[in-house]
């Protein structure tokens, strides 16, 4: 393959000629970038798999326009579908949902069932309004490493391996979307993303949580979205979580932290690990800079020769749930929890 091209706002007609014609484009959402192809195309979507590495059993997310799709790609739309995407889309929400027979088997890796999003980013929205099908699209980075929420993560990852990325800056959010399963009463979260638990609850009242989100999966427990039974997200060096007060965990980490070790801390703790390499993941009270900083800190520490990695642990609440579920499997469920029990 040549270079990849960096293609912008102006090259829109070129993005959508590449994936008519059953090529890859790396797209920017709101989440993290995707790698993007027709949906409909089985073949092109089988590209995704061989460039990323993904294992032919983790099914794709499509994205769509809007709402209007739901009734072209779905099928026995529950009203709660269509409650979620008045309130949350365009948005970081993923819905799972039965799917059409027009969506080919590779896309929902022979699932019944196929997942559903409504990007919000301007650039990716211009490319689905210029062709006519979803672009089916997994994140951009090759399996197993952390998402790509810059253009240059993408290149790091993928140049020379695509013919194009659509360059959107950076992703605002910076997590996946929540995935919520709307195939079974109550409806289940999947995987905890910027539209928050409670704001899932807001609008459809009780909400379960896949129990693998916060605990590692068992033999009887598998996770309900294949991928997230994956390593993922994880860094080279072995990370270790710390739970607890910020306090308690930057106690424990300077304690515990070598002049080899990498620290992921909060704005607020930066100055207390003086002999260790320290990232910053944003303030402590500010779970939005956070989510946006996680995957970036993660890629840093690739570029250290840290041999082990510390990181102070968010509270679990609102956008923190996606935060600590990321973190818990950057760590392979690596935790020590200084957290009193009541
Ligand atoms: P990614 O876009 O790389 O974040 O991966 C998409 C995630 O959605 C993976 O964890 C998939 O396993 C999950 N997913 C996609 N389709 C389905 C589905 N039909 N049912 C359950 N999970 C799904
Ligand atoms: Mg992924």
């Amino acid at each position: 393959m040549n270079q990849t091209e960096i293609l912008g706002a102006s090259d829109i007609a070129r993005a959508a000629a590449l994936l008519r014609a059953g090529e890859l484009v790396a797209i920017p959402t709101e989440t993290v970038y995707g790698l993007g192809a027709n949906a409909l195309d089985a073949h092109a979507v089988k590209k995704i798999f061989e460039v990323k590495g993904r294992p032919a059993d983790n099914p794709l997310i499509i994205h769509v326009l809007g709402t209007a799709d739901l009734d072209r790609w779905c099928r026995e739309i529950p009203a709660s579908a269509r409650l979620l995407a008045a309130r949350f889309w365009p948005g970081p929400v993923t819905m799972i949902l039965k799917k059409s027979p027009a969506i080919p088997a590779q896309t929902s890796a022979g699932l019944d069932t196929i997942a559903v999003r409504c990007p919000q980013t301007p650039l990716t929205r211009m490319l689905l309004a210029a062709v006519d099908f979803p672009i089916a699209a997994p994140s951009a980075n090759l399996s197993g490493r952390p998402s790509t929420t810059t253009l240059r993560h993408v290149l790091d990852d993928l140049s020379g391996k695509i013919p194009a990325v659509l360059d959107g800056g950076d992703c605002s959010v910076g997590l996946e979307s929540t995935i919520i399963d709307l195939t079974v009463q109550p409806p289940m979260l999947l995987r905890p993303g910027g539209i928050t638990l409670e704001q899932l609850r807001s609008v459809l009242g009780t909400v379960t949580v896949d129990p693998t989100v916060l605990h590692p999966p068992t033999s009887s427990q598998a996770p309900k979205a294949p991928g997230m039974k994956y390593r993922h997200y994880a860094p080279h060096a072995p990370l270790t979580l710390v739970k607890g007060t910020p306090s308690a965990s930057a106690a424990y980490i300077s304690a515990h932290c070598r002049p080899d070790c990498g620290v992921l801390c909060f704005e607020e703790y930066l100055s207390c690990f003086p002999s260790a390499q320290t990232i910053c993941m944003g303030s402590m009270q500010d779970e939005t800079a956070q989510a946006h900083l996680l995957f970036d800190a993660l890629r840093q520490f690739d570029e250290t020769d840290v041999q082990q990695i510390f990181a102070q642990c968010p509270a679990e609440q609102g956008l923190g749930l996606a935060l600590v579920n990321r973190l818990n499997k950057a760590a392979g469920f690596h935790i020590v929890n200084l957290e009193v029990k009541p």
